[in-house]
């Protein structure tokens, strides 16, 4: 039984590992690179494995970076099943048609530069062929993906449907279990369960992104968030703030309610600038099945992300109104690492008046956008134009989906503590002085510790 890591290894994005039993092969996540340009469009066009020799996929969550290459499989000609918990099916339906939608907006400008036809990653139609192999699972239910190798999905707590996997595989007379973690989650976030780690394991691939900080607690990042508005507010200024579609946004606008309620903010439009949030919104709407139920808000799911100062803007027409408004206003809008969506012309407007605040609230991975900004570089490219970063920038790491280093180790000791044949563990999506550095901790308390190099191969 071997594994080769195609994607996320020594880097946080492009989640892809390749699983091979009894001479199947199963791909674990086929995710998106993202971070300098030209580099991750040629690491993007190739196939981790050729299209024939692929028996399964397994899908770990719907976020871009896991799920996002998807399509290009089946435009390839992929046409096998893809496993995935049944809320990360649906969101998956969203996000990765808002994916086709980005690969042909790019396709095109990308055409128009360089005056000749441009064939994009994939479109929608495989989209859309991609959801009809898609197979949503419930949790801790166990299903067959190829002879030898059965999956169990539990939750990850990370976002809406987000799934650790347990893989039961099988070679003659020899029985392993083989954990992925996917992107483990945090304790205490607001809207969906807390993260349960597996047992029984023999060897474990787990995230590392965080594996050199703690963050601050939800709580913490809640009275920050407050903070931040009420002073850019008072300066008349617009909190510009790039989030996740999924996940953060419906994370944050579940603190801005509470906050709201608790009249610690003032009165002034909150703008949820996405079509694609809007979207997501809905999905989770339709799945408190997954929500963490001790939570107060949680308990009227209704009136979860609707209140009387979030606005919901859908058409282009109405998101360019409110770059031209007057008056203090937060407005969230995607993509998280600032690498496309409304959010650059936000910044476009936004980031040369000094009254404003970029409010950074997820990780930046190298060389995007996102990155410069938490890095203070003075001069933004947005567009292709040079914009002067003036506003003030801050990050809170509270709002995190990603377990801290602490969160993170102390789910590896929980499987630890019921796995008695625990053997290896590999460290993947991290960047690599953050994996050195949590792989000497790990090493220190008694463990095994890989940080796999791409299209490494090992046997377990
Ligand atoms: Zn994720
Ligand atoms: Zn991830």
């Amino acid at each position: 039984m071997e594994i080769t890591f195609v994607g996320a290894a020594r880097e946080v994005t492009g989640s892809c590992h390749l699983l091979h039993v009894n001479g199947k092969t199963v791909a674990l996540d086929c995710g998106m690179f993202q971070g300098r340009r030209s580099e991750s469009a040629e690491k993007n066009k190739a196939l981790p494995v050729p299209i024939a020799e692929l028996d399964a996929v397994v899908l770990s969550h719907a976020h871009i970076d896991h799920s996002g290459r998807l399509p290009f499989l089946v435009a390839q000609g992929y046409s096998r099943t893809i496993w995935a918990t049944a809320a990360t099916r649906d969101l998956s339906a969203v996000m990765l048609a808002d994916s086709a939608h980005i690969q042909e907006k790019d396709a095109e400008f990308l055409a128009r530069k360089k005056k000749l036809f441009v064939e994009p990653l994939y479109g929608m139609r495989h989209a859309t062929r991609t959801m009809e192999l898609m197979v949503g699972v419930p949790y801790n239910k166990p299903f067959d993906i190829v002879p030898g190798v059965q999956g169990t999905y539990v939750d990850a707590g990370h976002i809406l449907g987000s799934a650790s996997v347990i893989l039961d595989c099988t070679e003659g007379s020899v029985t392993r279990r083989l954990i992925f973690s996917g992107d483990v989650g945090r304790s205490g976030l607001s809207i969906i369960r807390d993260p349960v780690p597996p047992t029984g394991a023999d060897a474990v691939i787990v995230e590392s992104t965080y594996g050199n900080r703690d963050h601050e607690s939800v709580d913490g990042a809640r009275a920050r968030l407050a903070e931040v508005i009420r002073a850019t507010a008072a300066r008349g200024g617009r909190v510009l703030i790039p989030a996740f579609a999924v996940g953060r946004t419906q994370e944050l606008i579940y603190s801005l309610h509470s906050l709201v309620k608790e009249g610690v903010i003032p009165s002034i439009p909150i703008y949820v600038d996405s079509p694609l949030a809007i979207d997501a919104t809905t999905v989770f709407q339709m799945h408190p099945e997954t929500f963490d139920q001790s939570e107060d808000l949680v308990r009227r799911v209704k009136e979860l992300f609707d209140f009387p100062l979030v606005r919901f803007t859908r058409d282009v027409e109405e998101s360019k109104a409110i770059s031209m408004a007057k008056g203090p206003m937060v407005i969230i809008a995607a993509s998280g690492m600032v690498e496309a969506g409304r959010i650059l012309h936000h910044l476009a407007q936004g980031a040369s008046d000094p009254r404003n605040t970029i409010l950074i609230v997820g990780f930046q991975a190298e060389h995007t956008l996102g990155r410069r900004i938490v890095e203070k570089t003075p001069m933004l490219k947005v567009f292709g134009e040079e914009v002067p970063l003036r506003a003030q920038v801050e990050v809170i790491n509270g709002y995190s989906a990603h377990a801290d280093r602490n969160e993170l180790t102390a789910w590896l000791d929980a499987v630890k503590a019921e796995s008695p044949r625990l053997g290896p563990v590999w460290l993947v999506h991290g960047e690599p002085e953050v994996q050195d550095t949590y792989r000497t901790t790990l090493v220190a308390k008694g463990y095994s510790v890989s940080c796999p190099e791409p299209y490494a191969r090992v046997s377990f």
